[in-house]
């Protein structure tokens, strides 16, 4: 299928690994030129190569923490014109309710909920002036189901989604959609800390504490970046300019609910 979107021009946030790199190259894949970003230069720029070796667009490289108001500023001197926005950045730690202070929420709050927000307000009024564009955030699963050791992603990341159901129907009218893709546990370097926590945790191997996570799991393994990449790509598709304010899970069947 066609995604309707060569020579458009897209933003990837935290992008150099992981999930977000796969929506990076599934959106090369269809002809789109791209702003990458992450905090290491190095990784950043070997994924652009890759990326443009293997796709022949534009690759623009932004070594900075999105986090932060100038790493956003950088960002932005490449970026302002992008038709295409895909929020990410890195997770919360794990821990307990009881040991979050006022820093670590505000710190969550920052990197979830506000750089998201930001982002949102600097590219999307340019992107109604010219009557199109697609933003896709990357939130989690925690949104539908709660992760009892993730509770400050569960806090940061109910509240972008709560901007999200006002702001994306503020938009639509524009031709603008703001959608979140809802990652469930995937084969990402992500993975790899949370099961090191478990497995120090709990005293167990790390194939022992991926086993247990695959065990609750109907598909029965952890999802690729591939297929989260796929996903995004649709949502920023011609086809998808339907689709508003969503919520879209990408767990394997994990959460087990009717809708
Ligand atoms: P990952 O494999 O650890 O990759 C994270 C990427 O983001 C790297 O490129 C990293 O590069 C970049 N990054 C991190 N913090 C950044 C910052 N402040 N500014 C700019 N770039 C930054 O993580 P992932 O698995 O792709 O996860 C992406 C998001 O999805 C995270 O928020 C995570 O919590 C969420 N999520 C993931 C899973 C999963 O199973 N993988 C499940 C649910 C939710 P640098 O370190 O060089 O900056």
């Amino acid at each position: 299928m066609d995604m309707g979107i060569r020579g458009k021009k897209a933003l990837v946030c935290a992008s150099s690994k992981g999930l977000g790199k796969g929506c990076a190259l599934a959106l090369a894949a269809e002809g789109v030129n791209l702003v990458l970003n992450a905090r290491g230069a190095e990784a950043l720029e070997a994924t652009a190569q890759e990326i443009r070796d293997a796709h022949g667009v534009e690759v623009v490289a932004v070594a900075a923490d999105i986090t932060t108001e100038e790493g956003r500023a950088k960002v932005l001197e490449h970026a302002a014109d992008a038709e295409i926005l895909v929020n990410n950045a890195g997770g919360p730690p794990p821990g307990n309710w009881t040991e979050w202070d006022r820093d670590d929420f505000i710190g969550a709050v920052d990197s979830n909920m506000l750089t998201p927000i930001a982002l949102i307000q600097a590219l999307v009024p340019r992107m109604m002036e010219r009557g199109w564009g697609r933003v896709v955030n990357i939130t989690s699963q925690s949104v539908k189901a709660p992760i009892p050791v993730l509770g400050l992603s569960n806090t940061a990341r109910a509240g972008l989604t709560g901007f999200v159901a006002g702001t994306s129907r503020q938009v639509a009218g524009k031709g603008v959609t703001i959608n979140n893709l809802l990652p469930g546990i995937h084969a990402t370097d992500r993975a790899i800390s949370l099961d090191t926590s478990v497995s120090e945790k709990e005293g167990i191997t790390m194939e022992e504490a991926k086993a247990r996570r695959c065990a609750g799991i109907p598909a029965g393994r952890y999802g690729t970046p591939e297929e989260f990449g796929a996903a995004c790509a649709f949502l920023c598709s011609q086809h998808a300019g339907f689709i508003i304010g969503q919520n879209i899970l990408l767990d394997g069947g994990g959460i087990n609910a009717t809708i």
